[in-house]
Order: C-alpha cells, then sequence, then structure tokens
C-alpha cells in the first residue's frame, strides 16, 4: 500500500479522503492556504503544511508547491480530489515525473479527454453512443457548418473543445445566426481557454443527465458501477444526485455501463471516472468524461456498498481490481442534496462563522461535511459545504428520510440552501421521478 499521501484539496472531499486513507492505515499530509488552517482534515492529518495565500491560484493551483510539500513529507502520492488540480494534466504529469503516483489516470488519458473533441472521437470508436454532430473541430467553411446544420436538423449547439465548467457553448436555433454563433464562441473560447477550436452537436432540448461510474486498474480490468440521475442542476452546476436513475430499465444500465467500461480497456483508463450522458426519449449520448472522483460518489457507494475512494488508493497502489462485474449488485435507493452557504433565494454566497451545527442522523443518513460549531467559511472558495446522502430500499423512503434529515440538520450564522432542498423534495413533479435538465431553471423561473 501507499505509506503516504498527500492530499491536495481542501473541504468535505479532503476529509472524505483523509478518512480512506486512516481506514487503510495510510499516514496522510493536508495542504492548504493560509485561510484553511481551520479546516477539519487539517486538524485531522499527520503533518500539514501551508502552500500558500488564500487565492486558489497561489495555493490549491500552485503546482510547484504542492510537489514541494510531498518532497518536503516524504509522500508516495497525490490525490488531488475534484476540481483544482484534478484533470490538470501537466500536474499529474509533474508529480509522476517527480517521482511520486499521481491518484488518477495517467496524464495522456487525462489530456485526451480533457480535449473534448478527441474525447468524443475516442468514444465514438470505442462504440460510446455520441450527440450527431461536426466529425471534429470546425474549420473556416461557413457553406459546409451550414449544410452541416441543416443536415443534424436545428437547434444546434457550438461548444468549445478546450470548454469546461459549462462555459463555452451557444445554442443556434436558425441559419441566420450560425455564422455569427461560431465566430463569437470562437473568440470567447480563445479568451476563456486559451483554444478557439469549436465543434457542433445537435441541441437537445429536454434531455435527462445521467453519468456512468467507472473503476479500472492498471491490468486491463474495467467495471461499471452503474448510473446516478444528476439532472436537478442550476447554471450547469448540480444540486441533487440520485442513483439509480429513476425508471431506467436494467437492459439500458448494463448495456451502456459495459460500453463505457469496454471504452475503458480501449483506453487504458486507469482509477475512478465518470462517462456523462445526456439522455432523451430513450437514447444516450455521450458529453464528456470526467477523469476524477465526482462530488456525487456517495450516491454509488451507497446502492453498490463500494468504497470509491478506498478503490483509487488501491489501483494506485498497482492493486486489481477487488471486484469484477458480476460481483456488482445495485440495491437500493441513494440521494445527496449540496448544501451551500449561499443564500437560497438570490443564490448569492454567504460565507461566515457557522455559530451552531448538529448534524441529523438516523437510518440512511450520511452527513459528508467539514463545516462544525465555530467553524468561519472562507469567502474565497466555492461555496459548497457539505453534502447530506440518503439512503434506503426505495426511492420513497429514501425521499422521505433526506426529508427528515433536512428538517434535523441545523447550520446557523450562515445562509444556505437547505430551504431551496426542502422545496424540492415536496415537490410532485421532482417526487415523481424523472424530471430534466431544465426543471429546476423552469421552477426558479429563470428560463
Ligand atoms: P462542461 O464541461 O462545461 O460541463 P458539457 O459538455 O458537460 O460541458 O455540457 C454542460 C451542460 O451543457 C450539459 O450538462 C447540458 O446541460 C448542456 N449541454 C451540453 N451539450 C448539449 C447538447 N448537445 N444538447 C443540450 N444540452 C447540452
Amino acid at each position: 500500500m501507499l505509506s503516504k499521501v498527500v492530499i491536495a484539496n481542501r473541504g468535505e472531499i479532503a476529509l472524505r479522503i483523509l478518512r480512506a486513507c486512516r481506514e487503510l492505515g495510510i499516514k496522510t499530509v493536508a495542504v492548504h492556504s493560509s485561510a484553511d488552517r481551520e479546516l477539519k482534515h487539517v486538524r485531522l492529518a499527520d503533518e500539514s503544511v501551508c502552500i500558500g495565500p488564500p487565492p486558489s491560484a497561489n495555493s490549491y493551483l500552485n503546482i510547484p508547491a504542492v510537489i514541494s510539500a510531498a518532497e518536503l513529507t516524504d509522500a508516495i502520492a497525490i490525490h488531488p480530489g475534484y476540481g483544482f488540480l484534478s484533470e490538470h494534466a501537466d500536474f499529474a504529469e509533474q508529480v509522476e515525473k517527480s517521482g511520486f503516483v499521481f491518484i488518477g489516470p495517467r496524464s495522456d488519458t487525462i489530456r485526451l479527454m480533457g480535449d473534448k473533441v478527441s474525447a468524443i472521437k475516442a468514444m465514438k470508436e470505442a462504440g460510446v453512443p455520441c450527440v450527431p454532430g461536426s466529425d471534429g473541430v470546425l474549420d473556416e467553411d461557413i457553406d459546409l457548418h451550414l449544410r452541416l446544420a441543416q443536415d443534424i436538423g436545428y437547434p444546434v449547439i457550438i461548444k468549445a473543445s478546450g470548454g469546461g465548467g459549462g462555459r463555452g457553448m451557444r445554442v443556434v436555433r436558425s441559419e441566420e445566426t450560425l455564422a455569427s454563433a461560431i465566430s463569437l464562441t470562437r473568440s470567447e473560447a480563445g479568451a476563456a481557454f486559451g483554444n478557439d477550436q469549436v465543434y457542433m452537436e445537435k441541441y437537445l432540448e429536454n434531455p435527462r443527465h445521467i453519468e456512468f461510474q467507472v473503476l479500472a486498474d492498471s491490468y486491463g480490468n474495467a467495471i461499471h458501477l452503474g448510473e446516478r440521475d444528476c439532472s436537478i442542476q442550476r447554471r450547469h452546476q448540480k444540486m441533487i444526485e440520485e442513483a439509480p436513475a429513476p425508471g431506467l430499465p436494467s437492459g439500458r444500465r448494463d448495456e451502456i455501463g459495459e460500453r463505457c467500461a469496454e471504452a475503458c480497456r480501449e483506453i487504458s483508463y486507469r482509477g475512478a471516472g465518470t462517462f456523462e450522458f445526456l439522455y432523451e426519449n430513450g437514447e444516450f449520448y455521450f458529453i464528456e468524461m470526467n477523469t476524477r472522483l465526482q462530488v456525487e460518489h456517495p450516491v454509488t457507494e451507497l446502492i453498490t456498498g463500494i468504497d470509491i475512494v478506498r478503490e483509487q488508493l488501491r489501483i494506485a497502489a498497482g492493486e486489481p481490481l477487488s471486484y469484477s462485474q458480476k460481483d456488482i449488485r445495485i440495491q437500493g435507493h441513494a440521494m445527496e442534496c449540496r448544501i451551500n452557504a449561499e443564500d437560497p433565494d438570490s443564490f448569492l454566497p454567504s460565507p461566515g462563522m457557522i455559530s451552531r451545527y448538529h448534524a441529523p442522523g438516523g437510518p440512511g443518513v450520511r452527513v459528508d461535511t467539514h463545516i462544525y460549531s465555530g467553524y468561519r467559511v472562507p469567502p474565497y472558495y466555492d461555496s459548497m459545504i457539505g453534502k447530506l446522502i440518503s439512503f434506503s430500499d426505495s426511492r420513497k423512503s429514501a425521499m422521505a428520510r433526506m426529508r427528515m434529515a433536512l428538517d434535523e440538520i441545523i447550520i446557523d450564522g450562515i445562509k444556505t440552501n437547505i430551504p431551496l432542498h426542502k422545496t424540492l423534495l415536496n415537490d410532485s413533479i421532482f417526487q415523481k421521478g424523472s424530471v430534466n435538465i431544465h426543471y429546476l431553471e423552469k421552477k426558479l423561473g429563470m428560463c
């Protein structure tokens, strides 16, 4: 096993990783900014290193500082968590060149899947269903683009190959606006991502977001752990996730899950990963792969009984997968509400001191959070302060447990989105299942 791991992240996921390491007897090093000395995992880690001032660019995104911390503490491996440097191919490469294990895929895989056009090409070749669209990046020939959009059928969407975080895309509903949309997306993408390549896809009007969790080791073994439905989103940010996806026939799960596992084998994928799809009228359309641990991994853990972070650590230590596909049994239903420190009406961040915190509990309730009474939420980072996860034998019961947990939890001193979660859990359409990705924004009157 790895004897010592640097946790290159903060907040709830850093604590989650620390717990997995401790269970396996792995020593931990917390690297943190000067604003994060009071984080729970920093207190619990065997060692901690302050790697810079509060802004992420100078701390959590500072590659030399993170690698120096690993050198300084004689660590063996670095776990990047999610966000920050987790999908940064150059970081993964430098980690390995410096003699450490990167807990994630090889850097060339991150690079391949980080560019959407090359990812789609690789997935098409591996037999994963993709959105109808251009064969690669768009060139300068507008007549060709007009013909292509005609063939695909309006509306189409122009997307930046290097885009991310829901930015760098534009929907086009008629041929009059196609040329200007392409040139605008190009120049925005050039400025934002340093890569002005764009491509075209059919725009799906009312899809659900369904993603598949995979695990692969270094010996060509790959399995899938079923899917998650993450359709409750605002501005492309997920808010509630659940597994399994309501109403998805198990035959479809097996079929698409197996194609994802097969794609992993073809690109020699290593570690945990997620294939994101849009799902409309019974069809799956691949949009991108996340080559890291996801925020919403706990719902999969609860329905499969598999500790995904422990598997990541085992795979990184060079061990083979502990499970084969036939060992995977999907049982019950799990749901996750992301708790954000924000105003539930304006969505403005609400940092500050948590004067009182009481965790909910009871059967089938899991709380992944780093907060405690007296903890001060800093204003510098993402507003997510924890995740409330419920599990039961049915969706109905998992929702009832989530409602109880939302009623029980007390977070005083700052504003949170808990009231919005309560509204959603009492929403009759959400309760029925299978809402599409626009549902929340429509409900909020945003579109
Ligand atoms: P990012 O990497 O920025 O998250 P994605 O390719 O995952 O970009 O797309 C983000 C979101 O944009 C999707 O979850 C979906 O809501 C919307 N989207 C992307 N492609 C399409 C499409 N072809 N049709 C409809 N919506 C799309």
